[in-house]
């Protein structure tokens, strides 16, 4: 197995190394073994306490961590800012030394605003895991899609990947570019320009990275898609002229889905507008790897939970 220093944190992957990324794989592809047995759990963080702290909505991602902090034998409490002291007007940074008092070893952190478990792990001597920031990070989203990728077309170096749709407002597209890139995936990044955002951002942060505006241009020749969620609650006015138009232009639609073939995955980090980046026969198509995203998430977080705790 391949090793990397100790970590204490994982705000993103801009500070994990290719090795580092392998290693964590590695572990998970462990974890989903014990994920299969009768009894799904390991003493590996007896007597740990993680803390679920989610300021955002989630469906995936917090039962996700909780069933990984379980599987591990983690005491696992589930945080939601409504019905804290939050409603107080508790700031963020007495919320996690409090919690600090009460003992939690691990915080992760789902939040709104850009950069909210970055300044939490300024006060917090346990680690901090971001389960996504604003429009930032989310680093054990890109973590899963590494591994579902790695483990349906073998690798990720070499490997065409096509992230389409709302690219400006996504969290999961950039902490993707990270870990694609360092893995050595080929990223082809596609939207229309007012869902991308500056192209020269992009291009200079991962200079590598093709940027394309035409989907059926950026689709020859991809082993993966990645379509991302239209994120309505982060659109401002002006940004799309319809979503049939969108749809059209930039969805996985089933005219596209049947020019790819059996041979190109198709991914989603969900929640999905269906029938409006994906049409329905995509998401059933045998290519499709939404479900496997899933069912992977809990393993990775367990990778990367053992890792934070050793
Ligand atoms: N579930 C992912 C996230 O929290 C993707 C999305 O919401 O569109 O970023």
């Amino acid at each position: 197995m391949t090793s990397a220093p100790a970590r204490r944190h994982a705000i993103d992957l801009d500070d994990f190394s290719g090795d580092e990324i392998e290693a964590l794989l590695e572990t998970a592809e462990s974890m989903k073994e014990v994920l299969a047995r009768e009894i799904k759990q390991v003493p590996a963080l007896r007597g740990r306490n993680v803390v679920n702290m989610f300021y955002e909505e989630s469906t995936r991602t917090r039962i996700s961590f909780e069933l990984a902090a379980r599987a591990l034998s983690a005491n696992i409490v589930n945080f939601t800012a409504r019905g804290s002291s939050v409603e107080k007007g508790e700031s963020l940074v007495d919320t996690v030394r409090t919690l600090q008092a009460l003992g939690a070893d691990i915080v992760v952190m789902r939040h709104s605003q850009a950069g909210a478990p970055y300044l939490a792990a300024q006060h917090f001597r346990g680690s901090v895991i971001n389960a996504g920031d604003g429009r930032h990070a989310h680093p054990t989203q890109a973590l899963l899609d590494l591994f579902t990728i790695r483990e349906r077309l073998g690798q990720v170096r070499g490997v065409q990947v096509v992230i389409v749709g709302d690219i400006v407002h996504s969290r999961v597209a950039r902490s993707n570019l990270w870990g694609l890139t360092r893995m050595g995936a080929h990223v082809t990044l596609c939207a229309p320009p007012t869902l991308l955002g500056p192209a020269a951002y992009w291009t200079a942060t991962w200079p590598e990275v093709r940027v394309c505006h035409r989907f059926d241009e950026a689709l020859a020749g991809a082993d993966v898609v990645m379509a991302l969620r239209l994120q309505k609650e982060r659109q401002q006015a002006g940004l799309l002229p319809s979503l049939r138009e969108y749809t059209r232009r930039y969805g996985l639609t089933p005219e596209r889905l049947e020019r790819l073939g059996e041979r190109t995955l198709i991914m989603h980090p969900g929640p999905m507008n269906e029938g409006v980046e994906i049409a329905p026969e995509a998401v059933v198509a045998p290519n499709a790897v939404i479900e496997a995203q899933v069912t992977n998430g809990v393993a990775v977080r367990m990778a990367l939970l053992y890792r934070l705790a050793g």
